[in-house]
């Protein structure tokens, strides 16, 4: 038997605690014979002294058996069960493709997916600007669409890891959110409980991205890679670029807009087939979810029959079946536009420029302030039951290193109204630097950090 205080009181004296120490407290958690105080508590020593890689593991499975653990066993689905989760975004739309190509070479995604935190956008808020979407179906739907679709991708059940739901909640308002340890528990117990054979963690860097600078975000990856493997699921980290937005919209509708369009090969709003970036990041973050599952040999041949479901347009099948099955129309792929909701106003924004020149490269952009400038247009939430718009937003996004005049828009925003519109105008004008110094670019992806890359 341990007493709650003296577990508190071990750590706070930078000593290690044990799996059963740790194991005690979780389950209190849950059971809610340990107070918001105690967490509180508990989460300011480790914000101060750190958990050792095995405390780690130790917290996440604690977290992770707090509730159900799904079991897909009696599906028997014919591959691996595999996912993907990102520490969240600008533009980041992503996962809409990638369950949807993965499941077309014969991987099963069932997505556990949030909403928008902060400046980042929300898969589930994303999703649910389909007509009829159903973002919490049965368990048996939930499993049913990814057994036929090869992807589902829904909302977080309020069993899945409901001690995490509860530190949270008091990490949220006792500054204890920003800590490695905390965070990589808080992450994987909930992806952990979805019963995966493999993960790959999209973890961002840059002026969008959650944490501060590159050597934190590097930490990150390397803390969820050694504690997920830990913690027996198979996982990869890789580290992408979110110095800028990351496809051609941030926004709901227009993110999903993008998304099909991706997916069919149809041009999107910079009339190109498929924004490079996004292609880059999407591409990579799969073929890693294919070398994890087995179901390809190595990186070069997952790209290839990455390639091979874009172009077939299996992958646009499987996306199509996901959203039919959960509620959506049947013929979404091909009448997307039909269904999505649109803006009133849709106009361009375009540099200002200091002085006579009327010409300038954009240099750098804080993909932060981007992101909440799609918050205050109404396309987040300020607070939790904030109704979400889901027709606003930007499209046709410029891009690092681009040369813009007074003729090339930064982007197209989609507003419900003149003075919201003019509102993003500014935002964006403030977010967006334009300049004469020499661009330099960064890498769309920086590293991949997989288990035996780790000392
Ligand atoms: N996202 C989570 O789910 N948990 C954290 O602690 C931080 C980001």
């Amino acid at each position: 038997m341990y007493l709650p205080q003296e577990i508190i009181r071990k750590k706070r004296d930078g000593e290690v605690l044990t799996a059963e120490e740790i194991n005690f407290f979780i389950q209190g958690v849950a059971k809610d014979t340990i107070s918001e105080g105690q967490i509180a508590a508990f989460a300011m020593t480790i914000f101060f002294n750190e958990m050792t890689m095995q405390e780690r593991i130790a917290l996440t499975c604690a977290m992770r058996d707090s509730g159900m653990v799904i079991d897909w066993s009696h599906m028997n689905f014919t591959g691996p069960i595999v996912d993907k989760h990102s520490t969240g975004g600008v533009g980041d739309v992503t996962s809409l493709m990638l369950g949807a190509m993965v499941a077309a070479c014969g991987g099963f995604v069932p997505m556990i997916s949030g909403r928008g935190l902060g400046h980042t956008g929300g898969t589930l808020d994303k999703l649910e600007s389909i007509p009829g979407y159903n973002i919490m179906p049965s368990n048996e739907v939930f499993g049913g669409v990814t057994k036929e679709a090869g992807v589902a991708i829904i909302g977080q059940t309020g069993n899945l890891a409901p001690a995490d739901k509860r530190v949270y909640a008091t990490r949220d308002i006792t500054a204890t959110v920003d800590n490695i340890s905390l965070i990589t528990a808080s992450i994987l117990s909930k992806k952990l409980a979805a019963g995966l054979d493999s993960l790959v963690m999209d973890v961002k860097v840059g002026s969008g991205a959650f944490m501060p600078t590159y050597e934190a975000s590097e930490e990150l990856a390397q803390s969820i890679v050694a504690v997920a493997n830990g913690a027996g699921t198979t996982t990869t980290a890789i580290l992408t670029d979110m110095n800028q937005v990351l496809a051609s919209s941030a926004g709901n509708a227009v993110e999903v807009r993008e998304a099909v369009q991706f997916l069919t090969g149809e041009k999107n709003s910079r009339g190109e087939v498929r924004n490079p970036r996004l292609l880059d990041v999407t591409i990579t973050l799969c073929a890693e979810m294919l070398v994890l599952g087995k179901l390809a040999d190595n990186t070069e041949q997952a790209h290839q029959q990455l390639q091979a479901v874009l172009d077939d347009g299996s992958a646009a099948q499987c996306f199509g079946k996901m959203v039919a099955g959960l509620g959506g129309p049947q013929d979404f792929i091909q009448n997307y536009d039909a269904y999505l909701p649109k803006a009133d106003i849709i106009k361009p924004v375009f540099a200002k420029f200091d002085g006579d020149k009327k010409v300038a490269t954009v240099t750098a952009m804080d993909t932060r302030a981007i992101g909440m400038a799609v918050v205050s247009m109404g396309g987040g939430r300020k607070v939790a039951s904030d109704p979400i718009d889901y027709a606003v937003g930007f499209d046709q996004f410029i891009r690092l290193g681009e040369t813009v005049d007074e003729q090339t828009p930064l982007a197209m925003i989609h507003a419900r109204t003149e003075e919201q519109w003019q509102q993003a105008a500014d935002e964006l004008q403030q977010a967006i630097t334009v300049s004469d110094e020499v661009y330099v670019p960064t890498p769309n992806i920086y590293r991949q950090i997989r288990a035996q890359d780790l000392s």
